[in-house]
């Protein structure tokens, strides 16, 4: 089986252009969470994906519906981006879409699904009926650059 996303972005979320999809009648963005909206296993908002929220928050109604389960987690991300959040979503299912749709109040061909996985973002925005986008997955971001920087520094004191 093929799958097409709609839109196949050569790089992570804020490379998405946002008025190509205002213009193809987008106007609700649902994210995928881990590693699309938040870096990897960090959970870290970056500062670049905090802005390109700020601009599409401003042209679009957003969603965010993820696989992950941990409750505490998904409360703070609502509390961090005033985004609506539907976790334990079982993508590729149809279900969690469906009820971001709900939320939303629009159509299935209104709505963008934004995500970094194949078989479970842009699978589930296709079963749904919805517009589809991928990305690249945001860096990790286990290390803050300071601690990388003082890694190469203490890297000067070893003898080889
Ligand atoms: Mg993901």
């Amino acid at each position: 089986m093929f799958l097409k996303p709609t839109y196949l972005i050569d790089g992570d979320i804020t490379d998405i252009n946002l008025e190509l999809l205002l213009a193809d009648g987008v106007k609700g963005l649902i994210f995928d969470l881990d590693s699309t909206l938040l870096a990897p296993r960090s959970g870290i908002l970056t500062a670049e994906v905090e802005q390109w929220l700020t601009v599409a928050r401003s042209g679009f109604k957003l969603a965010i519906v993820s696989n992950n389960k941990e409750k505490l987690y998904l409360d703070k991300v609502r509390y961090l981006l005033d985004i609506p959040a539907i976790g334990h979503a079982a993508k590729p299912r149809r279900r969690a879409f469906l009820q971001a749709l709900q939320l939303l109040q629009l159509e299935a061909h209104e709505v963008a699904v934004v995500g970094d996985r194949p078989l479970t973002d842009v699978l589930g925005g296709l079963r749904a009926g919805m517009k589809t986008v991928l990305v690249w997955p945001l860096k990790s971001m286990n290390e803050p650059d300071w601690i990388t920087f003082f890694r190469k520094l203490e890297r000067c004191f070893i003898k080889t």
